[in-house]
């Protein structure tokens, strides 16, 4: 048999926004997601409340690339742990200095640290591509990485028994607040999404693990209102594209309208940092922006 912890990783100071998953059996350990490296001591100090170093860690299975989930993947190979990644993400892991400066682009050089940390090249034996259902096998444990794109084109959920770490395409869902879609550039994909969700209910998993953040265990209604949220969000979003509304104005305007079906959820203006800093706002507007240009070109 095997245990699930999760580390929180106190992302920025702040608790309950960013999980790594610790799973062990007798003599294996995994971690689903490292956070940024700006939180490896954290992690690093997490891993001791459980007797463990960062060299005792077997594998990373990743969902995705993006720095909240992947920062501190380098730290852990370093150490000796196997990383699995999507295909396509497993060449940003080997030279992330394209994923750097285009996060730098985003974020802004000047934020890059504090927000992320460094970012090292993983070398490429430590580096272990993903095939859709193809089992991973550690010790005792099975992993089945099941892609699912619609947050990111490379997202992987990692399915182990009647659980799901859900990475991103399930939301993220704070405490008791409501469940949102993050929506970041550059390949949110609608279509893609919601096909994703139906394939981890498929699986009618017992409990969704969401790197932000924690368990939940009633999947079936969760995805019903992500699925609500995802497509209100969208076509908001669809109706200022398409009256070309400069997205400075529209950031504001989208910030204050989540603000507002925030507090209509009940949650208090703390609760709504923390979902700020997991999944800003602006980040969304610009990934929605993007997913309808690239309709409207008939790209997508
Ligand atoms: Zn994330």
């Amino acid at each position: 048999m095997y245990t699930i912890k999760t580390l929180d990783l106190h992302f920025q100071k702040e608790g309950h926004t960013i999980a790594s998953f610790l799973i062990s059996d007798q003599n294996h350990r995994v971690l689903v997601e490292t956070g940024p490296e700006s939180t490896w001591p954290q992690l690093v100090s997490e891993l001791r409340k459980h007797q463990l170093s960062p060299g005792d860690i077997d594998a990373v299975l990743l969902t995705h690339i993006h720095f909240d989930h992947a920062g501190a993947a380098w730290r852990l190979a370093a150490a000796g742990a196997k990383i699995y990644v999507h295909p396509l993400g497993l060449p940003h892991l080997a030279s992330p200095e394209k994923l750097w400066r285009s996060a730098a682009k985003i974020y802004g050089e000047a934020n890059m640290g504090k927000l992320w940390g460094n970012m090292y090249p993983i070398d490429n034996q430590n580096l272990i591509p993903t095939a859709d259902l193809k089992a991973v096998a550690i010790g005792k444990m099975t992993f089945i990485p099941l892609h699912t794109p619609g947050h990111a084109v490379h997202h992987v959920a990692w399915k182990l028994g009647k659980n799901i770490f859900t990475g991103d395409v399930a939301g993220v869902k704070i405490n008791d607040g409501p469940v949102v879609p993050p929506c970041p550039p550059p390949d949110v994909h609608l279509e893609d999404w919601r096909e994703s969700m139906d394939k981890i209910l498929a699986q009618k998993p017992d409990k969704l693990y969401l790197t932000h953040y924690g368990m939940v265990t009633n999947p079936a209604q969760h995805f019903e209102q992500l699925k609500v949220l995802l497509n209100d969000w969208a076509e908001w979003m669809k109706i200022r594209f398409q009256e070309e509304i400069p997205e400075e104005i529209i950031i504001q305007e989208f910030t204050s309208y989540t603000g507002n079906q925030m507090a209509d959820c009940g949650a208090n203006q703390s609760l709504r940092q923390l979902y700020e800093l997991a999944n800003p706002s602006w980040m969304s507007v610009s990934g929605l922006l993007r997913y309808w240009k690239l309709k409207k070109l008939g790209i997508i």
